[in-house]
């Protein structure tokens, strides 16, 4: 196990991750939602940062890149569109690597959410980070891309190996639980909604998932099976997804 990853909790809602290639000590940090949390973090394990791995523009997500370059004299590395916001060194688009000591992450594009977002996926050690593209049970909100856009970027994440330890950017698990229950009656919903409410009731995180968890039970990722539920039926898989994104806007759980 090359690669350490280290989860914390800031903002509201958000997970920061510092991550470890073993092999080299390099050391990275995913996004940077809030530069003093993620600069404590830091300290508190010992670890000189080199690298910036930002996934999207957004301020949850790139905010930090100035205060903690400044701090550490780290690399940036990200989609061009942090550069709206934030200082970036290296621009990366999908079929991109970037190594970190002896780690080498894939660039996977997952636009939707934002229209340039990226995902950085280690197959060695079958962890992924995934941004706001895909969450436990959700997806991320369409800002920026079409329906088409985000049904392929959540495609390309699920054809990832079904061990793949999924690292997303926020703790909606809950509330996206409660959503997947209105439109899948399945028995594999039912089963995890219950083991998350009573993992948030224990306040515990319910991320890392795992793209086969996501695949058996998202309701995005299942939404060609759910067409039905939500006035879609017979249409293409992307429209199919559309409307469940449509549905979870509008849902009042
Ligand atoms: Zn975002
Ligand atoms: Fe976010």
């Amino acid at each position: 196990m090359p690669l350490t990853i280290h989860q914390f909790a800031c903002l509201s809602d958000n997970y920061g991750f510092l991550i470890r290639d073993e092999a080299s000590g390099k050391t990275a940090c995913i996004d940077t939602p809030d530069a003093g949390a993620i600069l404590r973090e830091l300290d508190d394990l010992g670890w000189e940062l080199d690298m910036i791995l930002n996934t999207h523009w957004h301020p949850d997500h790139a905010g930090g890149n100035a205060d903690i370059k400044a701090m550490t004299g780290c690399t940036i590395v990200g989609p061009p569109e942090v550069t709206r916001i934030a200082p970036l060194d290296r621009e990366v688009a999908g079929g991109d690597v970037v190594e970190l000591g002896e780690t080498r992450f894939q660039v996977i594009e997952s636009g939707g959410h934002t229209l340039g977002h990226i995902a950085f996926y280690d197959p060695t050690d079958r962890v992924a980070f995934v941004g706001d593209t895909l969450f436990a049970l959700g997806c991320g909100r369409l800002f920026e891309g079409t329906p088409e856009q985000m049904w392929d970027s959540l495609q390309r994440l699920a054809a990832l190996p079904d061990d793949t330890r999924v690292y997303c950017a926020h703790e909606y698990t809950a509330s996206n639980a409660r959503f997947a229950l209105s439109v899948d009656d399945g028995a594999a919903l039912k089963t995890r909604a219950e083991a998350i409410f009573a993992a948030r009731e224990r306040d515990e995180w319910t991320v890392p998932t795992t793209i086969g968890l996501e695949k058996a039970t998202n309701p995005f990722l299942r939404a060609p099976a759910l067409a039905n539920r939500v006035g879609a039926t017979g249409q293409p898989d992307a429209l199919a997804f559309a409307a469940v994104r449509a549905a979870k806007d509008n849902f009042k759980g």
